[in-house]
C-alpha cells in the first residue's frame, strides 16, 4: 500500500533522510519513532507528497506518488498543531474537505453525524475551535481526517500538545478508530510509550536512517 525504495531527502548539505526503504501493508499501524531531527516528519511529508524525495521512489497504491494528483492519493493527515480554521465552526471544519469536493449537503450532514459520534463531538458542532479544549480540538482534526474515508491516515505527533492523562485517553481512541475503520496508519512520535502501546510495528530512526524495524515486543529485546 505504501512503499519506499532507497529514499533520501537533502537540503543543501543537510541530509534529513538517508536511503530508507520499507513497505507497509493495508491495515497496519506503523510508528516512526526516533529523537527530534532524525527525519520522521520529512519521511511522512514525502509519503504525503508534500515534499519531494531527492533520491529514490515512493509508491502509494502501486503508483508513484509524484504521478498522483493530491485528490487521488487516498490519504489524510493529522498534525500536532491541529491546523483548524479558527473562523469556522467545528461542523464546518470537519466537513471542509467534503465541501471542497462538492459532496452534496445531505450527504455531508450524514457523514458529519456519523463521524461526530465516533469522536464524541456531537454536542460541540456549533462551537468555534477557540471554545474547545485541546483534546476536543484534536478530535476535530481526527474527525476531519476520517470523514473522507481515505484508506491511509498519516499522523505527525498528534498528541504532543496534550497533557499526559488526555494523551493516554486519545491513544486508546485513535487505536480503536484505526481498528474499527481498518485504516492504514503511519504515526510519527518521539514518545516510546505511544510507540509501544499503539503500534503493530515500530520503525526506529536515527540520523535519517532506519536502525530497527520490528514489532513493539521485539523492539527492546537485544540479543
Ligand atoms: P523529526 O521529524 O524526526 O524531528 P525532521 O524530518 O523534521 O525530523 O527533520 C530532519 C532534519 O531535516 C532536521 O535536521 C531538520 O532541521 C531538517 N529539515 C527539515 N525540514 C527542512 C527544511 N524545509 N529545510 C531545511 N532543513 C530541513
Ligand atoms: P452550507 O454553508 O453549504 O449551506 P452548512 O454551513 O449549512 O452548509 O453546513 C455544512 C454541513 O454541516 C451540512 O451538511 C450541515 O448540515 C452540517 N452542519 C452544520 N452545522 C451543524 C450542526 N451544528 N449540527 C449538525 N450539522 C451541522
Amino acid at each position: 500500500m505504501i512503499q519506499l525504495n532507497h529514499v533520501s531527502k537533502s537540503w543543501g548539505t543537510t541530509t534529513a533522510v538517508d536511503r530508507i526503504s520499507f513497505a507497509i501493508d493495508p491495515g497496519q499501524f506503523v510508528i516512526l519513532l526516533g529523537p527530534s531531527g532524525c527525519g520522521k516528519s520529512t519521511t511522512l511529508r514525502m509519503i504525503a507528497g508534500l515534499e519531494q524525495a531527492s533520491q529514490g521512489r515512493i509508491h502509494l497504491h502501486q503508483r508513484d506518488v509524484t504521478d498522483l494528483p493530491p485528490g487521488d492519493r487516498g490519504l489524510s493527515m493529522v498534525f500536532q498543531s491541529y491546523a483548524l480554521f479558527p473562523h469556522l465552526s467545528v461542523a464546518d471544519n470537519i466537513v471542509f474537505g467534503l465541501r471542497s469536493r462538492k459532496v452534496p449537503k445531505a450527504e455531508r450532514r450524514q457523514h458529519l453525524k456519523r463521524v461526530a459520534k465516533l469522536v464524541d463531538l456531537t454536542a460541540y458542532l456549533n462551537r468555534k475551535p477557540s471554545q474547545l479544549s485541546g483534546g476536543q480540538r484534536q478530535r476535530v482534526a481526527l474527525a476531519r481526517a476520517i470523514i473522507s474515508e481515505h484508506p491511509i491516515c498519516l499522523m505527525d505527533e498528534p498528541l504532543s500538545n496534550l497533557d499526559a492523562r488526555l494523551r493516554g485517553e486519545m491513544r486508546r481512541e485513535i487505536k480503536a478508530l484505526q481498528t474499527r475503520l481498518d485504516m492504514t496508519v503511519v504515526y510519527v512520535t518521539h514518545d516510546q510509550v505511544e510507540a509501544m502501546s499503539m503500534g503493530d510495528r515500530v520503525i526506529l530512526m536515527e540520523n535519517g536512517r532506519i536502525v530497527q524495524d520490528d514489532s513493539p515486543e521485539q523492539l527492546y529485546r537485544y540479543p
